[in-house]
């Protein structure tokens, strides 16, 4: 990452430019060609100048030889065109070609990243990553590339110049560079690089805020708040405005500085011109060297400018290339050849597992054996660890001490498409993607008619396809053809019924739910749960309602990422004081809930 940070252009090429490498050296190369064929007009109108002053003082002007430079002029910018031009051509063929490897190598980078990765790192926001700074680079390859060379190479032949013309006043021009730039030096030290990282810090909280406060709008509409609610976002404003101010009056000054230094020497030199007329031998030729200068010089400025402005865009580029090192960076699931055990189901051996940002484990020492045609119910206070376990099954995050196997082979040894093939997924955050609804059940498989609408039904999602003008084939997600949060979870559960997989791991999640859409998912559920059964598959369900685990095979209490005691619904309630308790309560609940119903 070094490295790409220190030579951020042609490493980035040689990583994503694959077959369009050489477009970077013909860019490069144009650029500089450029480069120096935008000094070659200076160049001329000084011999015109020459001519036309010589014309003047001898009272016989050769206008075929202004006529001859003024062409030059003509053929050196309609060179820098051509030039400039195949510059650009090549830039963008490249550019192309880099932004497409990027975005490539990203997405494909980021399916083999653990689907926690996704739980954590919202979708907009990594689709944004990905197409901003893909486009970004794109953009700073296209448009900045082409003058790199060209903002190098002109500084460099001005300087010659300067010195080569006449040395005096090319020493002129040169100590005004050197004085403004140890300006310049002086400024972005001591003081006001803390003034600046300040001013920063001030522009970056004043945009988190301000992102926070728009999301906060409706919450202010609806409790009729006033903006000054907001206290962190107007807090920040203030933060903001005085640190912006301090900065700028400190930079005043010494930009001031800067700026006379850099453009005096303009005004200095027909001062030096007088001082050295009187022991000059050609008198005239002085004169007409001051005009040259005068001109370079301001040239010799601006290009320097543009070579400071092209260094901030490969700044910028380093900091685009940084973010999208932030994907890279993400550790890949990795998948080794392993000797299977001879088991079957899954098997959780002395397992703990603590999340990436966390301290404390959310699983501790767990030792499970779900066993195949077995149904399994997790049940625990919230927080206790049934999610987690449930997701570790999911591969969601590799287990960080211990043994995970399903069918006596280590999970992290399994490749992720093997493995999601096994499982039968429905949780909480089920997510429709802009499809039409045969394609959100079937999910890429290859089913029929027949079976989509059979799963469909046990599901209890017939009232959803009578619902769609065009069938299974309408589109989701369009006008009219939104789906109530109930509504999904019945489509998930039609891809369960289909899938027909080894697993079935299961959130029993009603959130969404109203009422009646509740008694339907109850009801499919509990058909999905028979029907694995029969397939002698392993169900394992997260359970919130106690009445709906009584007939499960096994219940696992957890508590506090441990589990407390397993066993059968009677078991339990024989042997375990809290499981007795839990559903006691649970019991008055619903007792309660009917009596005010
Ligand atoms: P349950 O499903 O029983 O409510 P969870 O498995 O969701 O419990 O949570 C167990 C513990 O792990 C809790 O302390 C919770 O705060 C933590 N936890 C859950 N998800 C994450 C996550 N994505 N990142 C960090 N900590 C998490």
């Amino acid at each position: 990452m070094d490295k790409r940070k220190k030579n951020g252009l042609s490493e980035t090429v040689r990583r994503y430019g694959k077959g369009r490498k050489s477009f970077f050296y013909t860019t490069l190369l144009f650029s500089a060609i450029y480069g120096l064929s935008s000094i070659l007009p200076y160049y001329f109108i000084w011999k015109i100048i020459n001519a036309l002053v010589r014309g003047a003082i001898s009272q016989s002007l050769d206008t075929s030889l202004i006529v001859h430079y003024a062409l030059w002029i003509v053929a050196s910018q309609l060179i820098g065109l051509i030039v400039y031009f195949i510059a650009l051509a090549s830039s963008h063929i490249l550019a192309f070609r880099v932004e497409k490897n990027i975005r490539k190598e990203a997405m494909a980078y980021v399916l083999e990243l653990p689907l926690g990765f996704f739980q954590n790192h919202d979708s907009g926001v990594l689709r944004r990553l990905i197409d901003d700074n893909a486009s970004k680079t794109h953009g700073l390859i296209a448009h900045v590339l082409p003058d790199v060379t060209g903002a190098m190479v002109v500084p460099i032949c001005l300087v010659v110049v300067l010195f080569l013309v006449d040395w005096r006043f090319g020493l002129l021009c040169v100590s005004g560079v050197a004085i403004a730039f140890f300006n310049m030096a002086t400024l972005l030290q001591g003081s006001a690089r803390l003034m600046m990282d300040k001013y920063a810090q001030a522009s970056e909280s004043l945009s988190a805020n301000g992102v926070e406060y728009i999301r906060g709008i409706p919450v202010v509409k609806v409790f009729n708040q006033t903006v000054e609610s907001f206290k962190r976002f107007h807090d920040s404003i203030l933060d903001y405005d005085k640190h912006a101010k301090n900065f700028v009056n400190f930079c005043r000054p010494a930009m001031s500085r800067y700026t006379v230094s850099l453009y005096a020497p303009v005004l200095l030199l027909p001062l030096l011109c007088i001082f050295l007329m009187p022991g000059s031998v050609q008198p005239v030729e002085l004169f007409v060297k001051c005009l040259f200068y005068v001109m370079i010089a301001i040239l010799f400025y601006t290009s320097l400018m543009r070579t400071m402005a092209i260094n901030e865009q490969l700044n910028v580029f380093n900091v685009t290339l940084a973010r999208l090192d932030t994907i890279f960076s993400q550790n890949k699931m990795i998948v080794k050849e392993e000797q299977k055990k001879k088991e079957e189901g899954i098997v959780f051996e002395n397992v703990s597992f603590t999340y990436p940002s966390k301290d404390e484990a959310a699983l501790k020492d767990i030792n499970l054996h779900f066993e195949k045609g077995k149904s399994y119910a997790l049940v625990g206070k919230s927080g206790s660890g049934k999610t987690t376990l449930v997701h570790l099954i999911a591969r969601f995050y590799d287990i960080t001490q211990g043994s995970l196997r399903m069918d006596g082979k280590e999970l992290r040894n399994i490749e992720n498409d093997e493995l999601l093939k096994e499982l039968s997924i429905v949780f909480q955050m089920n997510k429709l993607m802009k499809n039409t609804l045969r394609e959100n059940i079937t999910m890429g498989g290859d089913f029929s008619e027949e079976e989509i609408k059979d799963a469909l039904e046990k599901a209890g999602g017939q009232d959803i396809l009578e619902r769609m003008e065009q069938g299974l084939d309408t589109m989701l997600g369009t006008k009219g053809t939104y789906l109530s949060g109930g509504e999904i979870q019945r489509v998930a559960l039609a891809r369960a019924f289909l899938r027909k997989s080894k697993v079935l791991l299961l959130d029993e999640a009603t959130a969404y739910a109203d009422p009646e859409n509740e008694e339907v998912i109850q009801q499919s559920i509990k058909k999905l749960r028979e029907e694995e059964k029969q397939r002698e598959s392993v169900i394992i369900m997260i359970a919130h309602r106690l009445n709906t685990v009584k007939d499960a095979d096994q219940i696992i209490l957890m508590d506090e990422g441990r589990i407390l005691e397993q066993g059968s619904h009677k078991e339990l309630m024989e042997r375990c004081e809290t499981y007795r308790k839990m559903y006691e309560e649970f019991t008055r609940s619903i007792e309660w809930r009917v009596k005010h119903a």
